[in-house]
């Protein structure tokens, strides 16, 4: 055991008290946790001012001066220490009303303090509230570094002393024990090639920096770090699982998978879709589960990869099942493929929420006794305890929706497990891929079908929206069908409902006297009501839908060939991407038209100009990592994976690709990280990797 595994309680100044604290709302529970535990920023405190230089600022700054007077005011609660501060320049107040008797008794009047803390200006007087202060002693002088740490702490911590500089001080009685205890966890080689600090340096610098370079080779050494254990460990995993998950052999390709392919597809492949349906064949046919995600732009035809799939597990005969994340998507998907179905014989069920219990105990049994090849549905597949005579398939479409353990549960148990596809709904950019994604294998379509035209994106102002209305009726009178969507904010929902009849009304009272006729698709309506209403717009019954988001995802009617986003300025990057591959779809062109008011933030301008300068998925998915980071586009799900310390996904690609460029030539070279110039990794690894395992499993 190293003196870093020692638990934190027995570090001087921390005791029981304080480690239960620190247990609790820092997750601190040794040595080891203390060190790497790191300072969020650093304020320069190279940096003087005199007080007279200090009106109006909005950022930290140390003073020197004297205390020349200290009094209380007001009584109970409303009680404070108020400390008149002066240096050559002027005054200000230093006001306190917490811990005031400690703070009255520790702080001596006469004396010279070093002031540090954010200036309050109100009314003309300036003041600092709870700054910290600091005894001007020799050793408080003699300090080399000027780059102060400041530590996240909690309310709770600083009650109890352990604010940012407690905290920090705990550090320095830490650093200063564990000596040269900091075990190196890179090889030399590593070292070597990247010029990186040692990691007890590193350690140290990162803490209590002297200087502005060091300190960025200390956090360049971290994060490279943290990106290649995290590498190493999904690769690992990756390797283990190809290894280990017996699955089902498809390697027959049947009469099935024929019939389809020669005869009822209707188009030709695209490159891209025949690479990829080599990939799915290849990993079907080893005897490993699949593990693989499938990711393409709106359009690009993933779902008829997904029904070739099914084919072939048809073929070697095994059953199906797709999973979709709504009722519309289900139906829509079940529809589409049971045209299909009608030529080739295949047995396909719908299974959702709205099923009638009559006919879902029907499905359950046959889904038991194998008179069912496919089933589609919803989440009300995992809830219903389905049980399947041999389930040598899952896909996935519309990926995030669904969560981890949800997945497994349709499988749990198994001694063979069947193969699974994910489909993506978008792009996700290449580092979070790599990172939350990084053990399943990566299959991408990274083409459009020909003779798809590109989409011309433009950006309205809500006052130029006859402009609109204007192409609209241009589109609708070639019996085109047009998209009109309503942002939805969850926080009103009442108020979304009334946008969106106003907008219906409006609509309607325009163009019905035309004789077109207008679907309006929302969450209040029923699901029964929901799918009438699509049903009418797929049949071209009704020509304008009207629609918050459900329509979102995957949707399909390649006549529509106008969407229209109101309040374009209120949806997210991916969403309107997605919102804007529902047109297009046919051979005809299709046009989106982003509707927003003047008033515009950045983050909506570059939102916007995003969309109208591009139409590539993987592009603007960078550019909304760029706005949004990483946790907010992935969801909960897997949070814990990008809850990196130090590293960013965004920011640190470059580091992030070496990390993962290194992580993946040592396994090739040493799959056993056993090579004694590698021990410091193993040794490391071993540890850090029992960690990671906890979200392992990804199937
Ligand atoms: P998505 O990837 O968004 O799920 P879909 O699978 O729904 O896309 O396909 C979009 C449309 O493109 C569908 O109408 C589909 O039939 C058509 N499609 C798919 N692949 C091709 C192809 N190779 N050539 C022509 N059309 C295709
Ligand atoms: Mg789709």
């Amino acid at each position: 055991m190293s003196i870093l595994d020692t638990k934190i309680e027995f570090l001087k100044g921390v005791g029981p008290k304080r480690a239960l604290l620190l247990n609790k709302e820092l997750s601190i529970f040794s040595f080891s946790d203390l060190l790497n535990y790191f300072p969020y920023r650093y304020v320069d405190r190279s940096k003087f001012y005199k007080i007279h230089q200090i009106s109006g600022f909005d950022v930290d700054v140390q003073v020197i001066g004297f205390v020349r007077k200290k009094h209380m005011m007001g009584a109970g609660r409303k009680k404070r220490l108020i400390i008149s501060f002066f240096d050559d320049t002027g005054s200000v107040d230093l006001v306190f009303f917490k811990r005031i008797p400690w703070i009255d008794k520790s702080i001596q009047v006469n004396k010279k303090y070093l002031i540090f803390g954010k200036p309050n200006q109100y009314a003309n007087q300036l003041s600092f509230v709870h700054p910290e202060m600091e005894l001007l002693d020799a050793s408080v002088k003699s300090r080399k570094y000027t780059l102060y740490p400041v530590y996240h702490s909690t309310e709770k911590l600083s009650s109890s002393g352990l604010h940012s500089k407690g905290l920090s001080k705990l550090v320095f009685l830490l650093l200063d024990i564990i000596n040269d205890n900091i075990v190196e966890n890179l090889s030399v080689n590593l070292l070597d090639k990247y010029h990186f600090l040692d990691r007890g340096s590193a350690f140290r610098i990162i803490h209590f920096p002297s200087n502005l370079k060091s300190l960025n080779q200390a956090i360049y050494r971290f994060k490279f770090e943290e990106l290649f254990f995290l590498q190493l460990a999904i690769l690992t995993q990756k390797k283990m699982r190809q290894k280990k998950h017996k699955s089902y052999i498809f390697n027959k390709v049947g009469s099935k998978f024929n019939i389809f392919y020669h005869h009822h597809i209707g188009f030709e492949l695209t490159n891209s879709q025949k690479r990829v349906m080599r990939e799915i064949r290849l990993d079907m046919s080893t005897g490993f589960q699949m593990n693989r995600l499938l990711q393409g732009d709106v359009g690009s035809g993933k779902t008829i990869i997904a029904i070739m799939t099914i084919l072939l597990a048809y073929d070697n005969g095994f059953q199906s099942c797709l999973m979709v994340p709504t009722e519309i998507l289900a139906n829509q998907h079940f529809n589409s493929i049971m045209k299909f179905a009608k030529d080739i014989d295949l047995n396909i069920a719908l299974l959702t929420g709205k099923t009638k219990s009559s006919l879902k105990k029907q499905i359950l049994v046959n889904l038991k006794n194998h008179s069912i090849d496919l089933v589609i549905g919803t989440h009300a597949l995992i809830e219903d305890h389905v049980g399947f005579s041999n389930l040598g398939l899952v896909i996935i479409d519309e990926q995030h929706k669904f969560g981890v353990s949800q997945r497994a549960r349709l499988w749990s148990n198994k001694e063979i497990l069947p193969h699974v596809l994910v489909m993506t709904a978008t792009p996700i950019p290449r580092s979070l891929a790599m990172t939350a994604y990084g053990d399943l294998d990566v299959s991408v379509i990274n083409e459009l079908p020909p003779n798809r035209q590109k989409i011309l994106t433009k950006h309205y102002y809500d006052s130029e929206i006859n402009k609109v209305f204007h192409f609209m009726y241009k589109e609708l009178r070639n019996n085109k069908q047009v998209y009109i969507v309503y942002p939805l904010i969850e926080e009103s929902k009442v108020l979304d409902y009334k946008n969106l009849n106003a907008g219906y009304e409006n609509i309607k009272a325009i163009f019905h006297k035309k004789g077109y006729r207008i679907s309006m698709i929302h969450g209040r309506l029923s699901k029964d009501d929901k799918s009438i209403e699509m049903n009418k717009f797929l049949n071209k019954e009704t020509h304008i839908l009207v629609a918050t988001t459900v329509i979102e995802v995957g949707v399909n009617v390649p006549n529509a060939t106008i969407m229209i986003i109101q309040n374009a300025e209120k949806f997210g990057l991916s969403q309107l991407h997605q919102l804007r591959g529902r047109v297009g779809r046919g051979s005809d062109r299709g046009y989106c038209f982003l509707v927003t008011s003047n008033k515009l933030t950045n983050d909506a301008k570059i939102r916007l100009k995003a969309m109208v300068d591009s139409s590539d998925g993987f592009k603007i998915a960078e550019i909304d990592l760029n706005l949004r980071g990483p946790g907010d586009i992935l969801g909960t799900r897997q949070s814990g994976l990008i809850n990196l310390k130090i590293a960013n996904l965004v920011k640190d690609y470059d580091i992030l690709n070496c990390a993962r460029e290194e992580a993946r030539n040592l396994l090739l070279d040493d799959f056993s990280i056993s090579n004694n110039t590698n021990l410091p990794i193993r040794n490391f690894f071993l540890k850090y990797h029992s960690k990671l395992l906890k979200w392992g499993s990804v199937s």
